[in-house]
């Protein structure tokens, strides 16, 4: 959003620091964004920093099982899946350079220092390091009025106390008015429902032990916090009682801003870094989020999800363009996640009664079955199917097998001693070595075949989405899969990037990942294309016309 404040960059940024309590998974980072998109709301340009104390260089080559999704970024980064949050709840886009990792730090400083950069010094976490991380914050938020950062995991773990060192260290160097520290925790409740603020002292005592005073509580209750755990919470942890706020459970994600909005932390926190002024007034601050996420939904459709993890944080942009696309139709879209590695009876039936089907991107041979199943399924009953980077590849896979007749196709991938690999390495490709970094990665062009279903979705002749793949349609093949309804209606020089049937209601497969840039206010056109086309077969009419 442009600056419309008057507010003065020049002057220096403001940062926000957002540091866990008790327990992992709270919701550190939904609480984080939703601040942001207060913030933005209320007229300020707003940038978010994740930091992951893991060694990890990013998170390219970590198993979503564990993690998450791996996000990709324009520039090709591939971060945690708190990226993706703060992208959506921003509406920014950000680069690598937002995502900072111990893994980046020390390969920086190690590189210096074997260029001979310390002059001799003796290399350490303090000041090397620590001046290292101070420097990556700071350009992230150049040219920004606010940056959000959050540190990952829970003070107390052994990799972040360089973080909390550098944090410690960044209330030296700037104004008291330009930081704050906010610290989201855990109140549990006892068995009688009584609200427990215990953890919490002994969370921000562990804080403070390190050199950092938290200026704002957030306390983790499935309910708003009771005034009197508020007054203790303050009392112990030695804050006002007005800078501990509640963040109760809500049904969704994107109700998070509005009760943040409700608590007043946005107020609090515009007060405290002095740019309360500045801020729009309340009743000229964009509400746009407000109206779409509150929008009724007129009716609901079923979703197969056929994956391999039984996670949902692993296809978790997938789930939220869905909903995305759900937003802009008025339509609650149920996704069912199917096994692709155990088709049971269960999943099977899942399969069966969905109005729409979507395969996902993978790596590896595990679940490949299962989604060929799938795929073939949505075809041949003219269901409404989507296929996204390796679920693009398997329905390329599943025509030549099953259509085409070229009996063992698969991608190289997956069976190196194909008869026919449809899905391959690009003869420039095959030296690769290495596993991390050597993907085709990021923001890329595709030109869109005039009076295709793709330029119908995109109402565009080019589109430009982010991809994470290795491998290809392998051009040898493209005339004999050609044949038989398939058509390649996206290109990115020899490279094919979209596919679609036009002897189906609506077949769709993107080698890239449409997933990626998706947000609340601008649901992803394949998305939207197919809700539609799976709103037409459960016959649920649409709520509000596409707008592209
Ligand atoms: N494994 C496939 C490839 O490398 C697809 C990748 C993906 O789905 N993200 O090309």
């Amino acid at each position: 959003m442009p600056q419309e404040t008057g507010y003065d960059p020049e002057l220096g940024n403001k940062f926000v620091f957002v540091t866990g309590g008790v327990m992992s998974g709270l919701g550190k980072g939904i609480t984080a964004a939703s601040l942001g998109r207060l913030l933005t709301n209320a007229g300020f340009d707003v940038t978010a920093v994740k930091v992951d104390p893991y060694l990890n260089v990013d998170a390219g080559t970590m198993n979503p099982y564990q993690h998450g999704e791996v996000y990709v970024l324009k520039d090709g980064g591939e971060v945690d899946l708190d990226l993706g949050n703060y992208e959506r709840f921003l509406d920014v886009d950000m680069t690598s350079d937002h995502n900072v990792t111990t893994g980046k730090v020390y390969q920086e400083v190690i590189e210096r220092e074997r260029a001979g950069d310390y002059l001799g010094k003796t290399v350490q976490v303090i000041p090397h390091v620590t001046d290292d991380i101070k420097r990556r914050i700071r350009e992230a938020a150049r040219g920004t009025d606010v940056c959000i950062v959050e540190i990952g995991g829970t003070v107390g773990d052994i990799e972040g106390m360089p973080y909390l060192e550098a944090l410690r260290q960044f209330s030296h160097e700037q104004d008291e008015e330009d930081l704050l520290f906010t610290h989201v925790t855990l109140v549990p409740n006892s068995k009688n429902g009584e609200q427990k603020t215990k953890p919490t002292q002994h969370s921000v005592k562990e804080l403070r032990s390190i050199g950092l005073q938290p200026d704002i509580l957030v306390g983790r209750n499935p309910e708003k916090l009771d005034d009197d755990v508020r007054e203790k919470i303050a009392l112990f942890c030695d804050v006002d009682t007005e800078a501990v706020f509640s963040n109760p459970d809500v049904e969704d994600i994107y109700h998070v801003p509005l009760v943040l909005e409700d608590e007043g932390l946005d107020e609090y926190v515009m007060e405290r870094l002095a740019i309360a002024e500045d801020a729009l007034p309340a009743d000229e601050r964009s509400t746009e989020w407000r109206d779409i996420v509150t929008r009724d939904a007129e009716g609901e459709v079923d979703v197969a999800l056929v994956g391999k993890y039984a996670l949902e944080d692993a296809y978790i942009s997938i789930h939220e363009s869905l909903k995305h696309a759900g937003l802009e139709k008025q339509v609650d879209v149920n996704v069912h996640w199917v096994d692709a590695d155990e088709m049971t009876d269960e999943h099977e039936e899942r399969l069966r009664t969905a109005d729409g089907v979507v395969v996902p991107g993978g790596f590896g041979a595990r679940g490949t079955r299962g989604k060929i199943d799938a795929v073939r399924y949505a075809r041949e009953h003219d269901v409404p199917f989507l296929g996204l980077c390796l679920g693009f590849q398997l329905a390329v896979v599943e025509h030549a097998r099953n259509v085409v007749g070229l009996e063992g196709a698969h991608s190289a991938e997956i069976d190196q001693d194909t008869p026919h690999p449809v899905i391959d390495l690009l003869p420039e490709q095959y030296d690769l070595e290495d596993l991390g970094g050597t993907m085709r990665l990021g923001a890329h062009v595709t030109e869109i075949d005039e009076g295709t279903l793709a330029e119908r979705v995109y109402d565009a002749t080019e589109c430009t989405e982010r991809h994470r793949h290795r491998y290809e349609v392998n051009p040898e093949y493209i005339d004999r899969l050609t044949e038989d309804g398939l058509t390649f209606s996206g290109h990115a020089g020899n490279r094919m990037e979209i596919v679609e049937r036009d002897d189906h209601p609506f077949f769709l497969g993107t080698q890239f990942h449409p997933e990626f840039r998706s947000r609340p206010s601008r649901a992803s056109p394949p998305f939207v294309g197919f809700l539609d086309a799976v709103m037409e077969r459960a016959d649920v009419a649409a709520g509000t016309e596409v707008t592209q």
